[in-house]
């Protein structure tokens, strides 16, 4: 049998080895996995690790996926919606503390008002933000569901930016029988994974870097999952991925199903971000906020083990604690110069620098736009 310090070495990896590395729990095996992931970051990406500014701009959500703290059926959370003055006011202060780029997310809505809503806020956002230090205005990265190919290429277009413009539609699991159990509340078939493949597709097509990802640790999901997971990453072709661990949210409908030990949860999360890593070296990968939810330095241990984005949140506090997709979310309470003063600690410590003022784009997107 390889030993896991010659299965890191590879640059092809079978089934077996990523379930292997996925396994790891024996403290020399987890440095040895974790130090082969953060140098392969580093040959492939550098030393940089790049900001998006984290503007949660509603919780209204039209869907009931199963896992989230703001779905639609959760009446406890006060729904908001930011005026398009606060969400320009949160991207004008990103761009003049050097972040080159920022991530709208909200819960999904498709109805036209939604969608003219965000053009009018992208356009106004690109206006407000080029500037010497960024020619194209910042980086936008949307996090806003599924929708149809003309509103991704109306939101492409609004944006302004075709060399910092990039879409988060995470798939959630490549089991199809566990997709179906996490958004089809009784009744309802309101998401399908085929589907998801499908506007991933539309994304690629509007012009996007794309950016998908996984769930980790959900009920009832494999090693095997996981390493299917990873292989759809790769036939998906991602410019992006963005994981985290699975954590229940007191309102959401899968709370009485439980959550992995946290601990245990914590190293599978950082297994699955390495060999993510070892196997796919040339993607961005973000450090979800929910690992800082499991541990303190959860985001600092997401870049040791080969992450190179963190998404700082600068949303506007007063609405932040309404943003709960699950149990102990953090920074609900600090202003963003704060988070922003400690993200920078966590990346100088874990080995580090924070790339300001550049868009830091996708080397696997920059490779296949053929623009390096
Ligand atoms: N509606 C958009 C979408 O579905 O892509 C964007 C917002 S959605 C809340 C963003 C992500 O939050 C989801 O893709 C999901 O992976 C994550 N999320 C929701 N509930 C979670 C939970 N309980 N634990 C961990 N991640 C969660």
């Amino acid at each position: 049998m390889k030993s896991i310090q010659e299965i890191v070495t590879q640059t092809e990896f079978s089934d077996e080895d990523i379930i292997r590395l996925l396994s790891v729990t024996d403290k020399n095996e987890v440095e040895i996995l974790r130090q082969a992931a953060f140098d392969r970051a580093t040959e492939h990406l550098g030393n940089q690790v790049y900001y998006r500014g984290l503007i949660e701009f509603s919780n209204i959500c039209t869907l009931d996926c199963r896992y989230c703290g703001i779905r639609k059926s959760n009446h406890d959370v006060p729904r908001y919606e930011l005026e398009k003055d606060h969400i320009v006011s949160a991207a004008v202060w990103a761009a003049e503390n050097g972040y080159g780029s920022i991530c709208l997310q909200a819960g999904e809505r498709r109805d036209p008002k939604f969608v003219d809503f965000v053009i009018d806020v992208l356009e106004t956002i690109h206006e407000k933000t080029v500037s010497e230090t960024l020619p194209n205005g910042l980086g936008i990265t949307l996090s806003l569901g599924e929708q149809t190919l003309e509103v991704y290429e109306a939101w492409a277009k609004a944006a302004g930016n075709p060399v910092g413009l990039r879409y988060l539609l995470r798939f959630e699991t490549s089991n199809p029988d566990l997709f179906d159990h996490l958004h089809c509340a009784p009744g309802k078939h309101e998401k399908g994974l085929e589907r998801r493949y499908a506007a991933l597709a539309n994304l690629r097509k509007a012009g996007y870097q794309v950016g998908s990802g996984v769930m980790i640790g959900l009920p009832g999901q494999t090693l095997e999952d996981l390493c299917k997971d990873i292989r759809t990453f790769q036939k998906l072709d991602l410019d992006m991925i963005g994981m985290g661990p699975y954590i229940t949210s007191a309102g959401a409908d899968m709370l009485g199903e439980g959550m992995m030990e946290k601990k245990a949860l914590m190293r599978l999360s950082l297994n699955m971000i390495a060999v993510t890593r070892l196997v796919i070296p040339d993607v961005n990968m973000a450090a979800a906020t929910a690992l800082h939810a499991l541990e303190e330095d959860g985001r600092e241990q997401g870049i040791r083990h080969g992450c190179n984005v963190v998404m700082p949140n600068i949303t506007p506090r007063i609405v932040r604690k309404n943003y709960q997709l699950y149990a102990n979310k953090p920074f609900i309470e600090q202003e963003p110069s704060d988070s922003n003063h400690y993200l920078q600690n966590c990346i100088e410590k874990s080995g580090r620098t924070v790339g300001l003022n550049v868009l830091g784009s996708s080397v696997h997107w920059l490779k296949r736009v053929k623009k390096i």
